[in-house]
């Protein structure tokens, strides 16, 4: 059974429908698309979608959403430090889906501030300053962007990483205002997203072939090796610390289960 932390609950108001499918954790049983198909009839056009361009999971999720409902909205964080590969995939999806994909920017103030007090490169010194640029770069633009929606998608699966492990297919987000969270990939391996990439064609990153099974910002995401765990190329000079953004950690750390 999901748990939902009350305060959560108490910064949006839900029906009672949301909460007994989280209580009950109905949605655990349903496929990607039913999922998909429910969350279009309940909550649009108050739902988007949330794409790194960075894993093929987000692909997924686009090219099902298309099928779906092609008016469904996507966004992508632009941290200002994306790899040109990923920019690329961004138009490379606008030309393939017909559609526009929703860049949403940090504020230019807050990262010049940043940039200014600390240099451009601040991160590598210390675990600190990792968390102050994701913050100012991912977390509250993605937060100012979600106000203006009742629920968000996610590709997040469970089996990426010890983190991840508890994500519910449906839970709220406290970390975002208290919005509907859904993952719809929740119980997909990585092998299930390979073989829908390949058989729908779904278009991917790149850098996927020269060794990065995720890509993130440019500076803090690196080629793996054969072996290593898949997260290993995030921020491989920490090696204590938690291996998130912020996006996703707050809901996981107090049992709300995205
Ligand atoms: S991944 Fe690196 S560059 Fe991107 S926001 Fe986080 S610390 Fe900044």
């Amino acid at each position: 059974m999901a748990l939902v932390a009350v305060d959560a609950l108490a910064q949006k108001p839900f029906s009672d429908e949301i909460l007994e499918l989280i209580q009950r954790d109905e949605l655990e049983s349903w496929s990607a698309q039913k999922i998909l198909t429910w969350a279009v009839g309940k909550f649009h056009p108050r739902l988007t979608l949330s794409s790194s361009f960075g894993a093929p999971e987000g692909m997924v999720l686009i090219d099902m959403l298309h099928a779906i409902d092609p008016a469904t909205r996507i966004f992508v964080l632009d941290t200002g430090r994306l790899h040109a590969a990923t920019y690329d995939l961004i138009d490379r999806v606008r030309d393939r889906y017909e559609k526009p994909i929703e860049v949403v920017f940090p504020d230019a103030g807050e990262v010049q501030a940043m940039v200014r007090a600390k240099g451009v490169n601040a991160f590598y010194e210390s675990v600190e300053n990792r968390k102050q640029c994701c913050q100012i770069r991912k977390v509250l633009p993605m937060r100012r962007y979600l106000a203006d929606f009742d629920a968000y998608i996610t590709g997040l699966r469970r089996d990426q990483n010890l983190n991840r492990a508890q994500t519910r297919k449906l839970a709220i987000d406290p970390g975002m205002g208290g919005i509907v969270k859904l993952a719809p990939l929740a119980d997909w391996t990585h092998e299930r997203v390979l073989d829908y990439v390949g058989e729908h064609k779904v278009p991917v990153n790149r850098l996927h072939r020269e060794g990065y099974p995720s890509v993130g910002c440019e500076p803090c995401t690196r080629a793996i090796g054969p072996g290593d765990d898949p997260r290993a190329g995030r921020w491989w000079w920490e090696s204590d610390a938690m291996k998130e953004c912020g996006i996703h950690v707050q809901a996981e750390a107090d049992g709300s289960g995205i």
